[in-house]
């Protein structure tokens, strides 16, 4: 078959890739993906013409004999070859890659994603890291690299079973829309902090605890020197164990922070607030000025969804669902502060006043409280004393 230009052998039981497959030198793509038995390529060496090699979830521990002198490789799958071990200079002569997968969460080592930091020409990578000094390291060059349209970076700590959506991480689909994601999944933050990069839109932090000292995200996060504004499209945190809020609001990270989409938290268990009781410039704060949805489930210490001073700058929001939050009272927070009064004309202002709060929200378009016991919606001042 010395004409043969593409061989997909994907999903199949193979061991052992017959030798002859050294001599097709017309081939373009080496499809393997999900070959789980898989642990033998002969030499690819004569294979110049190789566009396409994927080895996604097969048992190969050594990188194929060759693989260097694959001068127009483009794509390498290397998605969850959990026993591949290849070094940092085969990984830096594949110049002319331009999509490059490569880690699992069993993976020994980050020694290998090392390598790509020369790669000038990748356009879209996803990798997984274990540790987050070369994490850091990684998104510098990330920085740095003006090829790059998309990434799905996954920085993992302990191991964990591997869930469907582990391997629906699929790179075609990427091709098609480079996405700009950061996964922290597993992980005991707050020794190093994480740089994040600054174009990222989507941030995925999953089953994370706090590490000694730890507090709000811009003591576990941050863009590097970079303060320009951040817009982060979904923010997506599920399960961040011990935290009370999650931006102080009074530091430079908090300032960049932009959430220009969706917030989605879920089982949080000590949340009391998104901001902290402290932050005193909340008012000039764009953190949340084009929040658009606003997701909040299982969050049991949350009494207030929204507290005072808030509502002014979620002028854009369209669409709330909260629900199963044990201890939640009140949507939003009433005015508890006592003004203080001088005169009998101010005393009289106050009482004519007094009408149940009202709040503008002038784009919501869904509002859905769900499954939460204590919420009542009428002002505490109706109630029966
Ligand atoms: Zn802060």
């Amino acid at each position: 078959m010395p004409t043969l230009k593409t061989l997909d052998l994907s999903e199949t039981g193979i061991k052992r890739l017959p030798s002859s497959v050294s001599s097709l030198e017309c081939l373009t793509a080496l499809l393997l993906s999900g070959c789980r038995k898989l642990s033998f390529i002969p030499s690819l060496r004569k294979l110049k013409c190789l566009i396409s090699l994927d080895l996604f979830f097969t048992a190969i521990s050594e990188a194929p004999v060759g693989l260097e002198s694959l001068v127009n490789l483009r794509y390498l799958n290397l998605l969850h070859t959990d026993k591949l071990v290849m070094s940092i200079s085969l990984m830096s002569k594949l110049i002319n890659l331009e999509h490059l997968e490569l880690g699992g969460p069993l993976y020994k080592t980050d020694v290998t994603v090392q390598g790509t930091q020369g790669l000038k020409k990748l356009e879209v990578i996803v990798a997984h890291f274990r540790d987050v000094s070369i994490f850091n390291t990684f998104v510098s060059f990330l920085g740095n690299n003006c090829a790059t349209r998309g990434y799905h970076l996954t920085l993992q700590g302990r191991s964990y079973d591997l869930g469907p959506s582990d391997v629906l991480c699929n790179g075609n689909a990427i091709i098609e829309c480079p996405m700009k994601k950061v996964v922290i999944k597993n992980m005991v933050l707050g020794n190093e902090k994480v740089i994040l990069p600054a174009d990222m839109k989507e941030l995925d932090m999953i089953d994370c605890q706090q590490g000694t000292g730890a507090g709000p995200l811009c003591t576990v996060l941050s863009y590097g020197h970079n303060n320009d504004p951040h817009e982060i499209e979904l923010l997506d945190i599920c399960v961040y164990e011990d935290v009370e809020y999650l931006w102080c609001c009074n530091c430079p990270f908090c300032s960049s922070f932009q959430l220009v989409g969706r917030l989605r938290l879920s089982r949080l268990n000590n949340l009391k607030s998104f901001v902290s009781p402290y932050a005193d410039s909340l008012h000039q704060s764009t953190l949340f000025s084009r929040l658009t949805d606003l997701e909040i489930h299982d969050c049991d210490s949350m009494e207030t969804l929204i507290a005072f001073g808030l509502p002014a700058l979620l002028q854009n929001l369209r669409t709330i669902c909260v629900s199963r939050c044990e201890e939640m009272k009140e949507i939003v927070e009433e005015d508890h502060s006592v003004p203080e009064l001088v005169g009998v004309d101010e005393l009289m202002a106050l009482l004519n006043s007094c009408s149940p709060p009202t709040i503008e929200l002038p784009m919501l378009t869904s509002l859905e409280l769900f499954d939460m016991p204590q919420l009542d919606l009428a002002p505490s001042d109706s109630e029966p004393k």
